[in-house]
């Protein structure tokens, strides 16, 4: 997630204040510019779990941690179900040929769909009386 320094509005003179506090106190992080792709299995099958597993193993070149990507396909879906259920969008499923796995892209598209993800998640973190602490 992207960290945020928080500034205090009252301070800052009138123009910077007319600015979305989203705008002046985001301050970077790789979720706020990557590409936005987010690795899944088709569905919740299990020929599809296991697919996911074997074929992120393999892109991998058996660099990665396979704990993980059990971990990974049994909880993205609903992980995503979830993350639209707070009002984020995602593009639909598109596999990765000539992979059996596919990927969800944060919605309007590539790199322009994670600020607004960002955005919808900490809007929804704070409706949820979420408050960061730095
Ligand atoms: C160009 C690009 C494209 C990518 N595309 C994809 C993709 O399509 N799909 C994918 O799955 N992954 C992609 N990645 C990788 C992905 O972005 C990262 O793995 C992921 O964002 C890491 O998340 P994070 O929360 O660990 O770190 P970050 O999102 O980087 O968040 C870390 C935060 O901590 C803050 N921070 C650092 N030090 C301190 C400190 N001392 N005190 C307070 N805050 C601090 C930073 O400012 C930052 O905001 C891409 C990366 C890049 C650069």
């Amino acid at each position: 997630m992207t960290a945020r320094l928080r500034t205090d509005r009252s301070t800052l003179p009138p123009e910077r204040k007319a600015i979305r506090s989203t705008s002046i106190a985001c301050v970077g992080g790789n979720s706020r510019v990557c590409l936005g792709s987010f690795l899944m299995p088709k569905d919740e099958t299990a020929e599809s779990k296991k697919a996911f597993i074997e074929d992120v193993k393999a892109k991998s070149m058996g660099g990665g941690r396979v704990d993980l990507y059990e971990v990974l396909a049994e909880r993205i879906l609903p992980a995503i179900k979830w993350a639209e259920s707070k009002g984020a969008q995602f593009e639909p499923w598109l596999q990765q040929a000539p992979w059996r796995v596919g990927v969800r892209i944060a919605s309007p598209g590539q790199y322009r769909g994670m600020p607004k993800l960002l955005e919808t998640l900490h809007d929804a973190f704070e409706k949820a009386g979420g408050k960061e602490r730095f």
